[in-house]
């Protein structure tokens, strides 16, 4: 469904993702116009169109393109620079980068070339989940393609310009989707978190000036070449322009992928939909994946841009929108988030890797009856000791859900402790009839 169709706008056409279908809508022909223009006026373009990173932070892209310093260091040595593409999407229930890649693995290649061009790199990588083998081949076929169009390797469309591009897969780790473990696995060691400062954009891939971006912000840099600051900017919101891919799933009768402008409300998106179950209510939902504070039926009618989900307590994150409606057992996906946390925890830092797993032990407790009133203190006590003081934001992803649970269902968690039990049937929260 496309409010604003642009990153989605020939996905339903067959073989969506081929070169050809590409270049029917207007493929590769931002790239031709970005290399006539000076690689900082490509920056400045994307710097003024206000696009923000969408792979969680919302940090501005152009920005982040222009701290790659330019000239020669304090040694008289000139790094190279490099583009990498986070494709490791894995943050619980964030599904837009896979399909965007699956059906239109060429946006994301002019993307990159235009962006390598603007920071100088020779190199660019992307980044992707091992697991998912049709995304690799995918992505594989289509850089071959490109190799061959003449929109990668030497030269590129007689510009002077070169650019190798590799497809790089990962191995199925949540903290390789952290930018800095991403780029020591890249590097070939264990991915963990490095301290930051420095930045990547000072000193990332081989200590060298590294821009990293994801899949869908790369991906949106075409179309704002192509048509300037000006349309991107009509759409969304001062601070939060352009459109994006909000993706809805759990208890919503039509599970997939949005566009639309930011600051859409979840209450518009479900009117598109087609709502939650017949005869039900939201009871509680994500706005941005498990990492980000939940929000209730409450705040159905937040706009969904950065500011606008803020201000209401929480992150628009990944615009990974979690339908749960009124079967739910809020204990119980609180519980299952953090055994994913406890699990994927890479154990660098005492507060994540003692603290996830203390929270899954105390959850359980509850969720079985077997927990006591106190018990809800000390789950506050241990995220307390996470949120904030973790070596990266994993460990803050973790404490939210039971942060914000307690905050808005306590009452929900103290049913557990005095009715001895789980008061809901998990069969009903499962059922579709
Ligand atoms: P961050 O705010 O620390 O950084 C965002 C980006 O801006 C990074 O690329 C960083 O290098 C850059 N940056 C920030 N300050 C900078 C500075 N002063 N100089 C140069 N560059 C600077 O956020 P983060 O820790 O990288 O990411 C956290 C987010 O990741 C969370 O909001 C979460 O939603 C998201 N996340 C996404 C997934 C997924 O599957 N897509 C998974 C887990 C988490
Ligand atoms: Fe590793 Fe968790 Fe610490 Fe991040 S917060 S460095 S994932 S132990």
């Amino acid at each position: 469904m496309t409010l604003t169709p642009v990153l989605t706008r020939y996905w339903d056409d067959p073989q969506s993702w081929t070169m050809d279908t590409y270049r029917r809508h207007d493929g590769y022909r931002a790239l031709r116009k970005a290399l006539t223009m000076d690689p900082d006026q490509v920056i400045q373009t994307v710097k003024d169109a206000g696009l923000r990173g969408r792979g969680g932070a919302g940090f501005p892209t152009g920005m982040k393109w222009s701290f790659i310093p330019q000239g020669t260091g304090a040694d008289g040595v000139t790094k190279p620079h490099y583009m990498v593409v986070n494709a490791d999407e894995s943050e619980p229930g964030t599904c837009k980068d896979i399909p965007l890649m699956l059906s239109s693995p060429h946006a994301l290649i002019e993307g990159i070339v235009i962006g390598s061009y603007a920071i100088r790199a020779a190199h660019a990588f992307i980044y992707v989940r091992g697991e998912v083998v049709p995304v690799l081949r995918r992505l594989q076929a289509a850089v071959a393609q490109a190799y061959e169009a003449g929109f990668l390797g030497r030269d590129i469309l007689g510009s002077g310009y070169d650019l190798e591009l590799i497809v790089h897969a990962g191995a199925g780790a949540y903290i390789c989707g952290e930018e800095t473990a991403l780029l020591d696995s890249l590097e070939g060691r264990r991915g963990q978190p490095r301290l930051r400062p420095p930045f990547p954009a000072v000193a990332g891939l081989y200590a060298c000036p590294t821009v990293v971006n994801n899949v869908e912000s790369i991906a949106s840099v075409p179309p704002i070449i192509l048509n300037g600051t000006a349309w991107f900017r009509s759409m969304g919101s001062e601070k939060s322009p352009g459109f994006t891919l909000y993706s809805l799933s759990g208890h919503v009768r039509r599970p997939g992928q949005y566009e639309a402008p930011l600051g859409v409300t979840l209450r518009e998106l479900l009117g598109y939909a087609g709502g939650v179950r017949a005869g039900h209510t939201v009871k509680f939902w994500t706005p941005g994946g498990s990492s980000t504070p939940l929000f209730t039926d409450a705040h159905l009618d937040v706009p969904l841009d950065y500011e606008g989900v803020a201000s209401a307590g929480s992150m628009l994150g990944t615009k990974a929108l979690q339908i749960f409606d009124d079967t739910t057992c809020v204990v119980r996906a609180v519980l299952r988030w953090t055994e994913f946390y406890m699990h994927e925890s890479c154990g660098k830092c005492t507060p994540c890797r003692e603290g996830t797993y203390w929270l899954v032990q105390l959850l359980q407790r509850i969720e079985s009856g077997r927990g006591t009133e106190s018990d809800l203190d000390k789950l506050l006590d241990i995220s307390d000791t996470i949120n904030g003081k973790s070596f990266c934001a994993l460990g803050d992803g973790a404490a939210s859900p039971i942060i914000s649970s307690l905050k808005y269902f306590r009452d929900e968690y103290i049913e557990h402790v005095t009715a001895g039990g789980c008061p809901f049937d998990p069969a009903l929260s499962t059922a579709w009839a």
